[in-house]
């Protein structure tokens, strides 16, 4: 199947989930996860309307954010190294993926440095696996007050990767989690935190995810089908 055949069946499917839970389709946004995928692919995607493109890797973003068009909304979606940061500070919409006080910090200088204000999630580790990035759910509360101290980012909101699952339901909780975590966080009313994003769903859990109250759902697979990771 194509990629706009996909993309129907990822836009019904996200409009049926708004549906069954009273919400607006307006406040799900869908990020295309394009990484390892060839700029055709991405061009596909676009002339048939996707503006928000996800990526993983720094370089790979780079070079995709040249070769396309300007009006495109770049997502760092994948774990950050701080000697990276300095690539794509002025080039992505959102980073989904800040997970500790240095890389906040490290985001924070080279901000500075091209006088521009990055929009960021704190990524938490809800589940707690440790084969993931995020910080600790105990933390995620001070790691967002220290952070709304830094001039020169804004804290949107909180994003997580769940578990791998077979059964969507089993990740229904952590969605859940992320949500109360957030929802915390308003309540705090911390000065330059603006927490209006949730980014959790992918592929296999986007539905639920977004019926515990997502904002951003992550969809690579679901749209452009499976990736090829070259063995070397
Ligand atoms: C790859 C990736 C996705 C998309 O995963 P699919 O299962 O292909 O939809 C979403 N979020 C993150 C952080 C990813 O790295």
């Amino acid at each position: 199947m194509g990629i706009k055949e996909n993309l129907d069946i990822v836009e019904n499917r996200i409009a049926n989930a708004c549906e069954a839970c009273g919400r607006k389709r307006s406040e799900v946004k869908l990020v295309a996860v394009s990484k390892t995928k060839p700029l055709t692919d991405l061009e596909e995607a676009y002339a048939y309307g996707c503006r928000d493109f996800g990526e993983n890797k720094v370089q790979e973003l780079v070079d995709k954010y040249e070769a396309l068009p300007k009006d495109i909304r770049w997502h760092m979606i994948g774990h950050l190294q701080r000697n990276k940061v300095k690539y794509i500070v002025d080039k992505v919409f959102l980073i989904h993926s800040v997970d500790s006080l240095r890389l906040a910090e490290e985001i924070e200088k080279e901000a500075a440095k091209k006088a521009v204000t990055v929009n960021i999630l704190v990524e938490v580790n809800v589940a707690g696996e440790e084969s993931k990035f995020g910080t600790t759910v105990s933390e995620a509360v001070s790691l967002v007050e220290k952070i709304s101290q830094m001039p020169h980012i804004c804290v949107k909101g909180l994003m997580t990767i769940a578990p791998y699952v077979e059964d969507a339901e089993d990740n229904r909780r952590f969605f859940a989690k992320l949500k109360q975590i957030y929802v915390d966080i308003i309540h705090k009313n911390i000065d330059n935190v603006f927490m209006e994003e949730l980014s959790m769903g992918m592929t296999g859990d986007y539905e639920v995810a977004i019926i515990e109250g997502a904002t951003y759902v992550r969809v690579g697979t679901g749209i452009f089908g499976e990736r090829k990771y070259k063995a070397n």
